[in-house]
């Protein structure tokens, strides 16, 4: 076993006649913060769903934490698509943070935090909602547990859905551009608690156009463009020191 939080080998992924990812081979080792870069439509958020299974892979291989998911291996050579226990075994183990923060708007930022906890994993209430403020503590919003959606910022709201997700105690955390949807003053605080998530070791793959982000926090860079990744290395070579041409002009004009 490679040890690897997720191992991804000559993944193509086509809908209809489409092919949006062209034979992608990439890892994310345990305790690794990668980002990923890219131009809009060259397939980044579709990656982070063949990870989770939100999607299915058309062909190759995606191992979360060593298991296969989107297909197992019932006998030698043999397929099949995996279980329902299986995707909602493999599913708990990653955390998923949206553009669109997606909380619930009737309940308090601490019943959206509880919610998976007490639904999925049958927490008893008075349990989960301790470890709720826990949660909330930890992306600084202590003080806002007793609040509905609307009655937030789009930056505090978007880091109750961190929380939310944190909850379920996953071993990876993938985040699809978690600041886009933000006003321009609201992405720093969202940052810096995926910052901090970063010190503390959690293993991340974020998909982001913060360059700045990229070159404080990740461990590595995974520039893509057209469905398939075209460069990857330390952030400060692939952003800086970009060996093609298409990533040296996508750096350029972010910058
Ligand atoms: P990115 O996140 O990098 O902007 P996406 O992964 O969202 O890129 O999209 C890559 C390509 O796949 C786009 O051309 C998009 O239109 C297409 N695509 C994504 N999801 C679907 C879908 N469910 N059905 C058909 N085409 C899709
Ligand atoms: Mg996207």
């Amino acid at each position: 076993m490679s040890g690897n939080a997720v191992d991804i080998t000559h993944v193509s992924k086509r809908f209809g006649n489409n092919e949006v990812l062209t034979d992608i081979s990439f890892d994310v080792r345990e305790g690794e913060v990668v980002c990923l870069l890219g131009p809009s439509g060259s397939g980044k958020s579709t990656l982070l769903r063949c990870i989770n299974q939100l999607e299915v892979v058309t062909t190759g291989d995606v191992l979360v934490f060593g298991k296969r998911v989107g297909y197992e291996e019932v006998a030698p050579g043999t397929l099949r698509v995996t279980s329902p226990e299986r995707l909602a075994e493999s599913r708990r183990e990653i955390g998923m943070v949206f553009q669109r923060f997606n909380l619930f708007p009737h309940m308090t930022a601490l019943e959206n935090v509880m919610e998976a906890p007490v639904q999925v994993r049958r927490m008893p209430k008075v349990e989960a909602a301790e470890a709720a403020r826990a949660q909330l503590k930890r992306v600084g919003l202590s003080d806002r547990a007793e609040f509905y959606p609307s009655q937030l910022s789009g930056g505090q709201q978007q880091r109750v859905a961190i929380a939310r997700a944190l909850a379920m105690q996953p071993r990876i955390m993938l985040f699809d551009e978690p600041t886009s949807a933000l006003d321009p003053e609201l992405v720093g605080e969202v940052l810096s608690v995926i910052k901090q998530l970063a010190a503390e070791g959690m293993t991340m793959l974020v998909v982001t156009h913060q360059v700045q982000f990229a070159l404080d926090v990740a461990d590595r860079v995974v520039f893509m463009d057209g469905g398939v990744i075209v460069e990857e290395g330390p952030p400060v070579r692939v952003v800086e020191h970009a060996q093609s041409e298409r990533a040296r002009k996508f750096f350029s004009e972010l910058r």
